[in-house]
Formats: structure tokens, C-alpha cells, sequence
């Protein structure tokens, strides 16, 4: 039988006993399982017990693909990485687009698992159907660049694709990302530090191996199609500025987080946005393996205080807004720099910036001190101390080690006024999109098995900015904004249904999706169907969505975490100060309590626990999962 799209070839590593092992698992297995998140959930709960240590042996680690990548089409080259999280002690799961993930393909392999911990540091060698481990030891404590040079001139190749772990996630840093290209991050939930704990240093890949497209003619019309209308699409904008083109209407909306969450309006906000960054410190735009957006920054700075190397990229919006309005800062070169020392130590910016911004609210107030910090005058606005406490995280000195904890475990230490202060859900820090402007994030951050999370889920606007596309999710009650309601827990769950499928097919969700993308539902169906010759609806690919979704919350109920944990920070329940948002806050009742009962009843969940029931799971084809769950 002729495969479309992938290989059929798994690669398990068996860091212990440094050994390979290919698998070669059925068609059937790619039509449930289909790649990315979903297949990483699956050999997550078959090979990790319950109650493991996240930075222990036992943890599997999961690099995936999915049935898409590497397909000539804007928006497939995209790796999950799944795993328990050290962040969370929940599910982890984070993606990370860039020319790795295609080149993994080529080299002849859909995912990698990853069992065990090796006796040192090694690294692995990917190049056309072959594999083998080589020892690391001299690239550990290097940063991702210097890797990357290092490897390129030992394999005698410019064109190998690299992905590593950094010094962030070398020394167990719990929001330690996963890093490809010194630029790319599979930042969320600390799967860096994951990796870092098995002393596997590195994935580097190389191939030629193409997987055959189903139907090569239906597929180039779908990218001939994305190539005439991006410019006159709504994500033309992200190519000419990059996310950072949300910082200035974030704040016009009340909805740019400034000095730990106090305020939803920076008055530095100029300074730090796109229109700012292209202005000065642009010099490229970067891209994904055959996409035609190009939203990727690379920007340089050769003077002053903070001078920036172009190979670590640019500043994300999510960067912009935790290094900058979070911590009160306008200085967009000191914000480049952190945002290089992440890439280059390898940690996800959202959460690093957001621990330090809350560390500069626990200073002001007097909860921590320079006696504490080193002498370090950690307040709003100071970005030299910002700047410095990103390294110092990275190599756990000083204060740093405290703070590498992330803000949830630190605030343990410092007791009830810290923790109040604490903007995070499942220990993971929130991302600057406020749900108090866009109500059903707010529930989405709450029950988002990995914690909070920004693209889980479609925002509150779309739904009457978008109606013909909202049309094929089932969706025809466009809603206001700031209400949370019935028709507004359907809007959270359906989209982050689609949210869903996107990861586990591995979709780059600016390309694809259920409202302002390039392509919509309906075209991210025919794509799946001209790669791989399925048939695919969009309710197939919303049951795939909710799929991985279940596995989710099912990796999740075997811990014991549901419910209790699917809750929101304290502050979120304050009124905000200052722009549009000005004394707005959600409201305990209805925004958290209602909506999550509502939201578990259209899940086809408990109500009492969250947890994923027998009923529902085997709809979906788990009932091996449901079994797992009864201890059978
Ligand atoms: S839109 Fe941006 S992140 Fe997505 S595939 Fe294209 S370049 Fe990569």
C-alpha cells in the first residue's frame, strides 16, 4: 500500500543502553494518531507511569511530526514536543516551526522517542533512514549558537538542520525550551529542561527523503491560491511587522498586561512595537521551510548597552510584552537582548519574562529585597537589572536559581502576599493576551490541561469579525467581547477543537485556521486530503481535535490534576487600572465556576472532576484509555 505524506517509521531511543529501535507502525495508527501532539500523548501515557519525575529517566520525551510535514504548502513545518512538564507537573506539550522540522522528515523519520537518559552527554545523527548517537561532551555548556557552528563544521555540512537543548535546560531550568535554528523555540512547559535531564544535547538532521503527496495537482493549486491572496489577506500584516503588530491595538483594547497585570495599558508601548522595531533594528524577515508569510524578525544591533546578534531573530509580540509592558520597560534593545539571551540559553521567553516581572512587583512592595537579589534593584522599568537576572537565570546564580523555579514554586517560598501575586495557571505563567477585553480566554486558560495558553483557542473577536468561517465550525451566534455565556463556552470549546487538530497535524496556526488565518476549515481539509489521500471533512478534523484533547486531560486525570487546578490567578478577580480595561475583572461565578461546569458538560466529561469519562473516550477510539484510567 502506497503512503502518503509520511514514512511509517518511528525512531525510539533508548538512551540507557544507547540504542536504536525503528518501529513501523500500521496505516490505522496514522488515522488516529495522525502526528504531532496526538502521537506524542500516545506514547507519553503508554511509556511514562503515572507519578513519574518529570526530570527523571522515566519520562518519555516525544519529538513529532505529523502527516503534513514537509509537504510543498505555506505552514507544515512544525515539530510538538510532548512530555510531562517540570513547569506543571502536568502535561507538557509545545510547538516550534523553523526548516528542522522538514528536514527531520527528509531524513526519514515521522517522530522521535525518547526513553531513559544516556550516561553522558550525546547527540543524534539523522541523515537519510540512518541513525546513530555520538557522544556531546563538548558541546555541553555551550550556547545554541556555538553549537550550531560547532556541529556544522564537524558533519562538514551548512545545511543540517540542528535542534538542542541549551544551558537553560542543561542546568534544569523549569521553563527551559527546546531550541531549533538559535531562533526557534518549542518554549512552552519547560520541555528543554526535559531534554536536558536525559544529557541528550542535541537532534541533527539531514535528508532527501520526500514522502510521496496524494494528490500533487490539488495540492499546488491550495498553495497557488495562499501565494495570490496573502497580500490581501488579513495575515499580510504579519509578514510586514511580525506579531508585533498587536502591541499598539492590544493597547488601544485595554489588553497589553503592564507591571505584573496591574494595568492593561503601557504608556511605553510606542517604543516596543512593530511599527518601532522595523523602523530601527529590522533588518530581515525570516521564514518556515516553503511558507509565503515570512512572520519572523531577525533584527541587529551593533551599539550601545545591548548589542544583538542577528542569528537569535527577533522579539516576538509574547516577548515585547513580558520583557517589556510587563516589566514596565521601553527599551526595545534591552528587550532584543533578553530575547537573545533566551534563544541562546534556550528558554521560553513568556515565562522568563513574566517571573522577573513578577519578582519586580514583590520588590516594589518590599517582599523581596537586594539582601535577597544579590543587590540587585530588580523595580519596574530598570532594564540592566532585567537584562542581568535573564542570565543569571539561565545559569542558576544568585537570585536567578530562585526565579528558575518560575514565579509559582518561588512564591511558595515567600509566602501568601507573593503567591497573591502570582499570574499563572498550572505554575505556568500567563501570556499577554488578557481574558479580561476577551472573556473565553479566561476559561481556556483555566482548563487548558498544560496551562495557560494563547493558542488553544480562537479570540473573542473573531466570532463577529468572521461569520462565514465560524459558519463551519457550528457557529452562528456571533457574541460581544467582555460576555461570558452558553453561546460563548460552545465559541471556546469548538475552536479550541480546530486549536487542537492544527497541533496535532502540526499546522502553523497563522497560516491555518478558523478565522483571520490564510487559509480557513475548509481549506485546511482539502489540504489534509491532497497530502494524504483521506478523506477529510472539518468535522474529522474537529474530532481529531478533540481527540488530542482527551488525551490531554486523560495524561492529566491519571496525576490526579483536573478541577482543583483548572482555575485562575487572583488578580484576574481585581479591576484592572488605567486604558480601556480600567476597572474591569472577571467575576469568580460566572467567568470561572459556571463556565468550566458548562464547558465539562459539553465535553462529555465529569462535571465533578474534569476528568475525560469511559462514554467519551471511546467514541473517540481510547478506550484503551478509559482502561488505563479504571487501573485495568
Ligand atoms: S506564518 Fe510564520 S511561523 Fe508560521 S510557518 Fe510561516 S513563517 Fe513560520
Amino acid at each position: 500500500m502506497t503512503r502518503y505524506g509520511y514514512h511509517g517509521k518511528i525512531l525510539h531511543v533508548h538512551l540507557d543502553e544507547l540504542r536504536l529501535e525503528v518501529e513501523t507502525p500500521p496505516e490505522s495508527f496514522y488515522r488516529i494518531y495522525v502526528g504531532g501532539s496526538a502521537l506524542g500523548l500516545y506514547y507519553l501515557l503508554k511509556h511514562t507511569p503515572a507519578g513519574a519525575d518529570p526530570l527523571g529517566p522515566e519520562n518519555t520525551l516525544t519529538l513529532a511530526l505529523s502527516v503534513l510535514t514537509g509537504a510543498a504548502i505555506s505552514g507544515q513545518s512544525r515539530i510538538t514536543a510532548v512530555a510531562k512538564s517540570p513547569l506543571t507537573g502536568a502535561v507538557g506539550d509545545s510547538q516550534a516551526g523553523g526548516f528542522f522540522p522538514a528536514e527531520l522528515k527528509f531524513a526519514g523519520f515521522d517522530a522521535l522517542v525518547i526513553h531513559g537518559k544516556a550516561p553522558a552527554p550525546v547527540y543524534l545523527w539523522i541523515h537519510d533512514g540512518e541513525a546513530e548517537l555520538r557522544p556531546a561532551e563538548h558541546l555541553w555548556g555551550k550556547s545554541t549558537g556555538e553549537v550550531d557552528d560547532l556541529l556544522k563544521e564537524a558533519l562538514g555540512d551548512e545545511r543540517i538542520q540542528i535542534l538542542q537543548t541549551g544551558i537553560a535546560g542543561e542546568n534544569g531550568v523549569r521553563f527551559a525550551a527546546i531550541m531549533n535554528m538559535a531562533n526557534r523555540a518549542n518554549g512552552r512547559t519547560g520541555l528543554g529542561a526535559v531534554m536536558g535531564s536525559k544529557n541528550l544535547k542535541a537532534v541533527v538532521v539531514r535528508g532527501k527523503n520526500r514522502p510521496k503527496v496524494a494528490d500533487k495537482k490539488g495540492l499546488n493549486e491550495l498553495a497557488k491560491w495562499g501565494a495570490q491572496h496573502f497580500a490581501d489577506s488579513d495575515v499580510y500584516g504579519l509578514g510586514l511587522l511580525g506579531t508585533a503588530e498587536v502591541v499598539l491595538p492590544q493597547n488601544k483594547a485595554g489588553g497589553l498586561p503592564t507591571h505584573n497585570w496591574e494595568s492593561g495599558a503601557f504608556a511605553g508601548c510606542e517604543a516596543i512595537s512593530g511599527e518601532r522595531m522595523a523602523e530601527t533594528i529590522l533588518i530581515e524577515r525570516d521564514t518556515c521551510y516553503a511558507c509565503t508569510v515570512r512572520c519572523k524578525r531577525v533584527v541587529e544591533i551593533r551599539e550601545g548597552p545591548y548589542q544583538v546578534e542577528a542569528r537569535y531573530g527577533g522579539p516576538e509580540y509574547e516577548t515585547l510584552a513580558t520583557f517589556g509592558s510587563y516589566c514596565g520597560i521601553d527599551d526595545l534593545a534591552a528587550i532584543s537582548l533578553a530575547n537573545q539571551y533566551c534563544n541562546a540559553y534556550g528558554m521560553d521567553t513568556i515565562s522568563c519574562g513574566a517571573t522577573i516581572a513578577w519578582a519586580m512587583e514583590c520588590f516594589e512592595r518590599g517582599l523581596i529585597t537586594a539582601a535577597d537579589t544579590g543587590g540587585l534593584e530588580l523595580r519596574f522599568g530598570d532594564a540592566a537589572a532585567m537584562v542581568s537576572m535573564v542570565e543569571m537565570i539561565a545559569r542558576r546564580q544568585g537570585f536567578g536559581a530562585v526565579l528558575a523555579e518560575g514565579s509559582a514554586r518561588a512564591a511558595e517560598r515567600l509566602g501568601r502576599d507573593a503567591q497573591d501575586l502570582v499570574v499563572a495557571v498550572k505554575k505556568q505563567e500567563l501570556p499577554a493576551h488578557m481574558p479580561e477585553v476577551k472573556r473565553s480566554l479566561g476559561l481556556i486558560y483555566a482548563v487548558n490541561p498544560f496551562g495557560a495558553d494563547h493558542q488553544s483557542s480562537e479570540h473573542d473577536p473573531s466570532y463577529k469579525a468572521y461569520p462565514a468561517r465560524m459558519a463551519m465550525l457550528g457557529l452562528t451566534e456571533a457574541q460581544p467581547n467582555r460576555v461570558m455565556n452558553e453561546e460563548k463556552v460552545r465559541f471556546a470549546l469548538r475552536t479550541q477543537w480546530l486549536y487542537s487538530a492544527l497541533d496535532t497535524f502540526n499546522m502553523c496556526q497563522f497560516v491555518f485556521g478558523p478565522a483571520w488565518h490564510l487559509y480557513g476549515p475548509d481549506q485546511m481539509a482539502a489540504a489534509v486530503q491532497n497530502i494524504t489521500g483521506w478523506d477529510a471533512t472539518v468535522d474529522d478534523l474537529l474530532r481529531v481535535g478533540e481527540r488530542r484533547l482527551n488525551l490531554l486531560r486523560a495524561f492529566n486525570a491519571r496525576e490526579g490534576i483536573g478541577r482543583e487546578q483548572d482555575t485562575l490567578p487572583k488578580k484576574l478577580f481585581q479591576p484592572r487600572k488605567g486604558g480601556k480595561s480600567d476597572g474591569i475583572a472577571l467575576d469568580i461565578e460566572t467567568d470561572l465556576e459556571w463556565a468550566k461546569e458548562r464547558y465539562y458538560a459539553l465535553s462529555g466529561w465529569d462535571v465533578a472532576t474534569g476528568a475525560p469519562t469511559r462514554a467519551k473516550l471511546e467514541t473517540l477510539d481510547l478506550a484503551w484509555v478509559a482502561d488505563m484510567l479504571d487501573g485495568r
